[in-house]
């Protein structure tokens, strides 16, 4: 199959790459033309620009970093959508508001081009070990049509609803991931400050009603657990400054359907101070230091 792959980043650029690997023909676009090398070195094309790429291609893919992003490349006289055929397939894959989805996919079928959104759980080692959960929004008929592709880029394909169900799906999950993870912080640091061990607190807790995916397999405090950012300084996993974007997408979109979301919102406040004093870029997990006890 032709494919078109827009947006070769630290999660693009793999995906993409398992597209090459499963026979597929990509031609790939990034604004950072270092990312595009790397799809050509292994074995894809590149084209001067995301329509350039798009043309002739059966399946468009995106991976672009926020809404804005998406809203440039696909919507326009010059975008992906104007340049689209009917038989085109056009396939978001970046974390968004619903409601820019909602719009994005409403533009393309007035132009009566099929797309999906379709966002991702799993983080960069599922984007090169091809273990990607999929949280797909569409019509039934368009998902299954990219069912065999996403097949090739992730282990689970769940059809959420109707466009935008999938982003839904996305800031629902993430919001509670944030919420998980200082929580979890919390609970681990009043058991510290009471002198206990970590470690026997992570593993009493994880066997009583505290148990959490957080707790269990990416436990925030360094040294519960190898193999966790935690235990490398934090260093590799889901960065502070993308749990920040997710979680203002959730506090925005609770804003505009009237939902309550005051534990997002704390977080995301949380995470906003955690960012400002110089964590950005370490896993999300190290806020543990921001719950710091008194030495
Ligand atoms: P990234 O910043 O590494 O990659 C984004 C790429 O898009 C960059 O290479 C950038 O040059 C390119 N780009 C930006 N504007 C462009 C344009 N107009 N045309 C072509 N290319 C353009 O980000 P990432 O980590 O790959 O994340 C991509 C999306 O996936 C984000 O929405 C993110 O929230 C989501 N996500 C990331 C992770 C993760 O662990 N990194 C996990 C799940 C979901």
């Amino acid at each position: 199959m032709n494919i078109a792959f827009i947006g070769l980043g630290n999660m693009g650029l793999p995906m993409a790459i398992n597209l090459v690997k499963a026979g597929h023909a990509v031609t790939g676009f990034d604004l950072a033309k270092s990312q595009a090398d790397a799809l050509v070195a292994a074995g894809g094309k590149v084209a001067a620009s995301a329509v350039a790429a798009a043309a002739g291609a059966e399946v468009v893919i995106t991976m672009l970093p926020a809404s804005r992003h998406v809203e440039a490349v696909y919507l326009g006289s010059s975008g992906l959508i104007a340049a689209a055929s009917p038989k085109t397939l056009l396939i978001d894959c970046s974390t968004i508001a619903p409601e820019v989805a909602r719009k994005v996919s409403s533009i393309s079928a007035e132009h009566k081009v099929a797309m999906i959104d379709a966002p991702v759980s799993g983080g960069t080692a599922g984007a090169q070990g091809a273990t990607l959960t999929f949280m797909v929004g569409g019509k039934t008929e368009h998902v299954n049509r990219a069912r065999p592709l996403l097949e090739k880029m992730g282990k689970n394909i769940f059809h959420a609803g109707d466009s935008g169900a999938g982003q839904t799906v996305k800031v629902c999950n993430n919001m509670l991931l944030g919420i998980l993870m200082i929580g979890t912080a919390e609970a681990l640091r009043l058991g510290m400050a009471n002198g206990m061990d970590p470690k026997v607190l992570s593993e009493i807790m994880s066997k009583s009603s505290g148990r959490n995916w957080a707790l269990e397999l990416y436990n925030p405090c360094p040294g519960v657990m190898e193999n966790t950012p935690a235990s490398r300084n934090y260093s590799g996993g889901f960065g502070v400054d993308l749990m920040l974007k997710d979680l203002g997408l959730a506090v925005e979109n609770a804003l505009g359907v009237s939902a309550s979301v005051p534990l997002g919102s704390l977080a995301r406040n949380l995470y906003d101070i955690h960012s400002k004093q110089g964590s950005g870029t370490l896993d999300f997990s190290s806020i543990f230091k921001l719950i710091a006890a008194r030495s």
